[in-house]
């Protein structure tokens, strides 16, 4: 069955693409969003996510942040540092005027936030669930997207004249006309919620280790334990049971927050650089991770992502209807966008590739730039700015 639609289309019903639909509501603009998942099959997803302070005041601008609040935690600080090596620092918000450096909160709630928000008001927006986009065809008049759902027989086709791709790169890897380019770490990260001996004292720390960056994210009463490594290394600590692993844990992390009592579930994610050299054509455009991939690092993916989607809506309600999905105006929304993606790719790419690194002089290197980082006003100025703002 093939039908028109006269409005945007985003496939992927993700943070990202729920952001651009809610953005969107609030300029007067219709969206159909199609969603791989059953509502709500996010929600136990327990990876956290830093959020900046730009971040936090788009949410509050889209009526995301009051349903959210309860389940955010601020971070007052966050400490920097390195294993096996002297260089230290630790950035304060107080230092900066800002009330908090980010807020940690975990990708399930910030789902059930998205979902309530649209919950009390959808007007403008339809979300369809259980139907994975499994084509994008587009050609210079329009964007075909072909899916199943669970009830039809025969696939459904819409016709748009914009797709937003945002399925965070996962399913629609080849886009017609767009390359990609990807960087396979070779590394995982291992989530999980830790209980310390120690409060947390809504610090953040962030450890960089020859493995690879670790880092201990204030989360309610625990702290969210994001620790990355290559492969063989995250599957022989994978593979410890609680009590040998949390040994492990305290030994690459040390004596800052006591002993380490209680690990959650783990989780696993693997790790990439993906970026595309060009993230539209006629008629579709990719936004959020989709568009570019990154080590979690220096939690930048989804505050990047959300600035993609605010920075689409914004064009295409500034855009005439007959005109969306025309090439000149995706092109503006690219360039828009170039600066902050390209910066996020490259800051995160350093941090690993400088701070995991076991050769002899980088070590150094790394001290002596944490050292730098301690004492230079201006240095803590950039990594706070990059951290909140993400500018
Ligand atoms: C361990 C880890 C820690 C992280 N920490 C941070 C952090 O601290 N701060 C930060 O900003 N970012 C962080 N990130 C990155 C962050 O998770 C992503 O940037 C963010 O989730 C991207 O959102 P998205 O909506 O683009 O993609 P996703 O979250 O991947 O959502 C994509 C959606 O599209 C749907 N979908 C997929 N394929 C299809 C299809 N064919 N048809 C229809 N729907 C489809 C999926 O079901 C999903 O709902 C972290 C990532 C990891 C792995």
């Amino acid at each position: 069955m093939k039908q028109s639609v006269a409005h945007p289309l985003v496939i992927g019903g993700g943070p990202v693409g729920l952001v651009l639909a809610l953005s969107l509501q609030q300029s007067g603009v219709p969206v159909t969003v199609l969603e791989a998942q059953q509502p709500g099959a996010m929600y136990g997803d327990g990876r956290a996510l830093a959020l900046s302070y730009g971040t936090r005041q788009v949410l509050e601008q889209l009526g995301v942040w009051d349903r959210l609040a309860a389940a955010v935690t601020a971070i007052a600080g966050i400490h920097v540092s390195q294993q096996k090596g002297l260089g230290r620092a630790l950035l304060k918000a107080s230092e900066h005027q800002l009330p908090a450096l980010g807020y940690v909160v975990s990708y399930g709630a910030l789902m059930q936030a998205l979902d309530a928000r649209l919950a009390e008001s959808a007007a403008g927006i339809e979300v369809r669930y259980q139907v994975p986009v499994q084509h994008l065809h587009v050609d210079g008049a329009a964007a075909e997207v072909t899916f199943q759902s669970a009830t039809a027989a025969e696939p459904e086709v819409l016709v748009t004249p914009l797709a937003v791709v945002a399925d965070g790169g996962r399913s629609l890897e080849a886009i017609p006309g767009l390359i990609r380019d990807t960087k396979h770490y070779g590394h995982d990260a291992l989530v999980g919620l830790v209980r310390t001996e120690l409060p947390h004292r809504n610090i953040a720390y962030e450890r960089f280790t020859p493995y690879g960056p670790m880092a201990l994210l204030p989360n309610g009463e625990q702290f969210s334990l994001v620790w990355t490594g290559e492969q063989a290394y995250i599957d022989q600590i994978s593979a410890l049971d609680d009590a040998a692993f949390l040994q492990a844990l305290h030994q690459a992390f040390g004596d800052r927050v006591g002993k380490f009592l209680h690990i959650g579930k783990r989780g696993r994610f693997p790790l990439k650089l993906s970026k595309l050299e060009q993230t539209f054509a006629a008629h579709c455009v990719v936004i959020g991770n989709a568009a570019q991939t990154m080590h979690p690092v220096a939690g930048q993916g989804f505050n990047v992502g959300i600035r993609d989607a605010m920075a689409l809506a914004k064009n295409i309600a500034a855009t005439a209807a007959d005109q969306w999905g025309a090439a000149h105006r995706l092109s503006e929304y690219q360039q828009s966008r170039a600066r902050d993606s390209g910066r996020g790719l490259l800051f995160t790419d350093f941090l690993v590739n400088v701070f995991s690194n076991d050769l002899v002089g980088v070590g150094l290197l790394r001290g002596a730039g944490l050292g730098a980082l301690s004492l230079l006003p201006f240095a803590r100025r950039f990594l706070v700015n990059k951290m909140s703002y993400g500018s």
